[in-house]
């Protein structure tokens, strides 16, 4: 019989992984004085404003404006920068849609550029290659928790006089040469959503050091009103993305345990940067020596089939579940998506633009294919694991290197016709 866990042996793993999301008395005591309080509304409360304030104070920003996601934090960022139509923002091909959608509702449009084969965060240069007059801003996403270059990223956007903007949603806590993100540019937009490394289910939160993109992205969150003046004045274009004093609650109680998980995280990542780095055909996500820590919003490696006897990924994948190491998708090219594919995108735009086919959509975009169907994703709550639970990870992966070709072989039989008789 053999040895992997998918055909029927034993399972790496021993004990169950960590329990996301995490909670304790902290957040019961925190709901409970909510509910008591009647004040379950933002705007006469304290809660998120106060879990707004530590927050920034944590990322070393002067500015947190909470909304209701991570979706939000990006839409409510580009109203506050007056993005619109006629607009160009650049954005990694490799990342989740909604930092290309917030663009799209803006009525700009978001220009696809590839990320680099290493980090898989957004390619400096094709960056600064794809600016042109109409272009804004661009977003970088610090995929997984590793930050983008940002040295190169503040350079390009300052000479070019376009603001950056880090959606830092896997990255909360990460440092970059010591400082950490969020504020490096115009703005830092983050989500707490379920998965994400601290959470309310949903929500989300906006950094930034800027006083003046502050007041309005804080206006725009609150239907164009100004702090101070009559409730019933509206200044601005604004909309209700307030985020409730549940959520800022609860949030205060997890960001109070953000500090030692993300030691654990990252400390773990790295036992698993050296070990799997042994292993013939896994590739760990490359951690720049100017990424000081990772925030991890997963662990992220390349798969080469050809070491594995060519299985395919999710062949792997498969295996790596039935071992009981769970796995998280990794995203498709935004470029593949069924609204750029069939030009749907196009509606949100007008003049000129709503008409034609974009030359980005017909650009290759190899590190983003490779990233986006040759990397496997572990979620970041087996990160929050002890060293037996990280040792039983990098046990599975290697039984199944070394069981590769028993699992080809076996697979090739059972796609075999059948001949005889079993
Ligand atoms: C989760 C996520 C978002 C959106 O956050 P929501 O809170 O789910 O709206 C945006 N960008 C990236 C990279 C994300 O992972």
């Amino acid at each position: 019989m053999s040895e992997l866990a998918l055909l029927g042996g034993r399972k790496a793993k021993t004990k169950p992984f960590p329990l996301w999301p995490q909670f304790d008395d902290a957040e019961r005591k925190a709901l409970n004085e909510v509910l008591e309080s009647r004040v379950w509304w933002r705007t006469p409360g304290r809660r998120t404003l106060d879990f707004e304030q530590a927050f920034a104070r944590y990322h070393g920003a002067r500015h947190g404006i909470a909304v209701t996601n991570g979706t939000a934090a990006l839409e409510v960022t580009m109203a506050a920068l007056r993005i619109g139509p006629g607009d160009e923002v650049i954005v990694p091909d490799f990342t989740f849609v909604a930092t290309a959608s917030a663009v799209l509702f803006a009525n700009a449009l978001p220009v696809l550029v590839d990320v680099l084969p290493d980090t898989y965060c957004i390619d400096p240069k094709l960056t600064e290659a794809a600016i042109t007059r109409r272009t804004k801003a661009v977003i970088a996403v610090h995929m997984g928790g590793h930050p983008a270059d940002l040295d190169a990223l503040t350079e390009i956007t300052r000479r070019a006089g376009i603001a950056l903007i880090e959606d830092s949603s896997h990255a909360h806590a990460s440092e970059w040469r010591g400082k950490r993100i969020g504020s490096f540019g115009a703005a830092g937009t983050f989500s707490f959503q379920s998965s994400k490394l601290m959470t309310a289910g949903e929500g989300g939160i906006i950094l930034s050091n800027d006083d003046g993109f502050e007041r309005n992205a804080r206006s725009i969150h609150d239907c164009g009103r100004m702090p101070g003046e009559w409730f019933y004045s509206h200044f601005i274009y604004g909309s209700n993305y307030r985020l409730s004093e549940w959520q800022g609650a609860i949030l205060t109680a997890q960001l109070g345990r953000l500090d030692e998980q993300t030691r654990r995280r990252h400390g773990n990542a790295r036992v698993l940067d050296r070990e799997l780095g042994k292993i013939p055909g896994i590739t760990p996500q490359k951690l720049d020596e100017r990424c000081t820590r990772n925030g991890q919003y997963a662990y992220i490696f390349h798969f080469n089939t050809k070491e594995f006897a060519g299985i395919s990924t999710e062949r792997f994948i498969e295996a790596m579940n039935a071992e009981g190491i769970p796995n998280q998708a990794s995203y498709p090219p935004l470029h593949e998506l069924h609204m750029f594919r069939n030009g749907e995108y196009r509606n949100c735009l007008s003049g000129p633009d709503a008409k034609e086919e974009h030359a980005f959509l017909k650009c290759s975009f190899p590190n983003t294919e490779r990233a986006a169907w040759e990397t496997v994703w572990i979620p970041q709550p087996a990160l929050l694991g002890d060293e037996q639970d990280i040792e039983e990870i990098i046990r599975a992966i290697s039984k199944i290197q070394r069981n590769a070709k028993n699992l080809a072989s076996h697979d090739m039989e059972a796609a075999a016709p059948v001949h005889a008789a079993r």
